[in-house]
């Protein structure tokens, strides 16, 4: 039988009706039901086109193994995570997050909130390729409830920030599913609120999901002419966040991440903080100053990371986690905690910002065979390391290789997941330093990769 690998670092996701279909979501329901045997399942979907679609046969499949389907509507992927911990042995989401329109997908969470873990999305798609289905006999098949869970949702958010502002705030919901929230949420809090592109419309029609700085950059300008505080920006399902203080300046994503890092760790006199492979060393320098500590881990498990040295924050570009709310990615939390932030500063968001050490980033990929890619990445990671020698502070292995330097630069090479390529990442204490230690780390990639090329090697 051929095995195709159908999850991958987020879910399952890809083209809809193409990789992403009706009888995947079928199976994906018939697979759950039989690993979680009986209990019940929270189930909710994005506003993509497809969703009702995807929805409707997952359910199906659920249902037919004889579990209990919580139905939760169009939420946003937190508002999931946060009902499943309240309601369900399990949760699914369908969304293709920051995808384009043309995509779908299909996210599992454990009973916690927590995004299934690779040896449990393994576990569902051994199912499925054996075919192994459980059936439930006709009197054990359980009705579909409908809950509409947006207020309690909303309530568990204000209780947990515990905060009033008179901030005047914009909001861009990209048409996603963050649009049935942020804006009552804000405005429960006593913000201004002013939307653009915050009605769901599975076509996307005001811009992209992906809420990266290209596709949002019109924010800045409507900042300084609408007059408000801060700007906000999503993804299509909402558990991504990204900010632009008062002056229409974009906050960079580790920026983002170091301002409540050294929240978190002031209030805690110390702690710890967990954060991915590919983020920088403002965020460490502002742990270390407070006290605390910084453990890296690979991409897509902070979730991990938080358990195994008890964190007290954890974070990913754009993804913030704040364990002691829940152990998911939850935007709604951030929004709300980067309000009272700056309320209780007394502080303009762009103050704040200057007060995050800056460093200096630059990244680029090498092309690189697949086949080659281990090869390349011990002969870099070995002429590197003599290279530095002296100025090595760290060596980090969890997803290629990364040398933190005692100055606070560091160097990350690794592979990329999904195509053929090597990432080299430098982020430099100066400019300056970032060109050297940049042009140093690209050329040994590019000759070991032009080097196995000429000797037609592995
Ligand atoms: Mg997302």
């Amino acid at each position: 039988m051929i095995h195709v690998k159908l999850f991958g670092t987020a879910g399952i996701r890809g083209p809809i009706n193409e990789k992403v279909t009706a009888d995947l979501a079928l199976k994906v329901g018939k697979s759950l039901g039989t690993y979680i045997r009986e209990g019940r399942v929270t189930v909710a979907r994005d506003a993509r086109t497809s969703s009702i679609m995807l929805e409707n046969a997952l359910v199906s499949g659920l249902l037919s193994t004889g579990v209990e389907v919580v139905e939760l509507g169009l939420i946003p992927t937190p508002a999931l995570a946060w009902s499943t911990k309240q309601l369900g042995d399990a949760g699914v989401m369908i969304t293709a997050s920051h995808n384009p329109p043309t995509d779908n997908g299909i996210k599992v969470f454990n009973g916690e909130g927590i995004e299934f873990y690779l040896e449990q999305e393994e576990e569902l798609e051994r199912i499925i390729f054996s075919g192994e289905y459980k059936r439930a006999a006709w009197d054990e098949i359980k009705n579909i409830r409908r809950r509409d869970i947006i207020d309690d949702y909303i309530d568990a958010v204000l209780d947990f920030v515990n905060h009033e502002t008179r901030l005047k705030v914009l909001l861009d919901e990209a048409n996603g599913a963050g649009s049935v929230v942020a804006p009552y949420l804000l405005r429960e809090m006593g913000a201004k609120v002013i939307t653009i592109n915050a009605h769901p419309d599975g076509h996307f029609p005001g811009r992209k999901p992906e809420p990266r700085y290209e596709n949002i950059a019109y924010l800045g300008p409507l900042v300084k002419e609408l007059g408000v505080n801060l700007a906000i920006a999503q993804d299509g399902d909402a558990d991504r966040i990204a900010v632009f203080d008062e002056k229409g300046n974009y906050v960079d994503e580790d920026t983002l991440i170091a301002l409540f890092a050294k929240l978190y760790v002031e209030e805690h006199g110390g702690g710890t903080v967990v954060t991915s492979i590919n983020t920088g060393s403002r965020i460490d320098k502002v742990v270390e100053d407070g006290g605390g500590k910084v453990y890296r881990v690979p991409l897509g498990q902070p979730h991990d990371g938080i358990k195994r040295y008890n964190a007290i924050f954890a974070a990913e570009p754009w993804k913030l986690i704040h364990p002691k709310f829940g152990l998911w990615i939850d935007s709604f939390v951030t929004m709300g905690l980067l309000i009272k932030l700056i309320d209780e500063s007394g502080k303009s968001l762009s103050e704040l910002v200057k007060e995050i050490p800056t460093y200096y980033l630059i990244k680029k990929n090498v092309k690189c065979p697949e086949e080659y890619k281990k090869v390349v990445l011990d002969m870099a990671q070995h002429e590197l390391q003599k290279a530095l020698r002296d100025e090595i502070k760290e060596v980090l292995t969890i997803s290629g290789f990364r040398f933190n330097l005692i100055d606070g630069s560091w160097v990350l090479v690794r592979p990329s997941g999904t195509e053929p390529k090597i990432r080299v990442v430098v982020e430099g204490v100066t400019e300056k330093r970032k060109e050297e230690l940049f042009k140093l780390a690209y050329e040994i990639v590019s000759k070991a990769v032009g080097r196995l090329k000429q000797s037609g090697q592995v």
